[in-house]
């Protein structure tokens, strides 16, 4: 798609608005420096649980449980043990099959 202009970062924070705005509550703009925009809030109490720039994560307020450090309500995703971020380089992710 390098024949098509990128889409202007305004456009993706007016997106993330819209679905903000419809209940949706983890939205990320993404690939651009939006540090709001990359932010995860708690859906509970409304902090700021995950901060990120990019890729780098400035913030993480997360228990190992995945719950919110100020209000103990449940943030969806699966988590462990958070030492440091791993900034904005790649990480192998192992795939595994599953059976039914
Ligand atoms: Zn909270």
């Amino acid at each position: 798609m390098t024949d098509v202009p990128a889409t202007p970062a305004a456009t993706l924070t007016r997106a993330r608005a819209i679905a903000l705005g419809h209940g949706l509550h983890y939205v990320y703009t993404g690939n651009v420096h939006d540090t709001e925009g990359d932010t995860t809030f708690c859906p509970h109490c409304a902090n700021a649980v995950i901060v990120r720039d990019w890729y780098n994560i400035l913030n993480y307020r997360i228990g190992d449980d995945g719950r919110c450090r100020e209000c103990g309500g449940a943030i969806a995703g699966r988590y462990q043990h958070f030492d440091k971020a791993f900034g904005a380089r790649r990480i192998p992710v192992r795939m595994a099959a599953t059976s039914a």
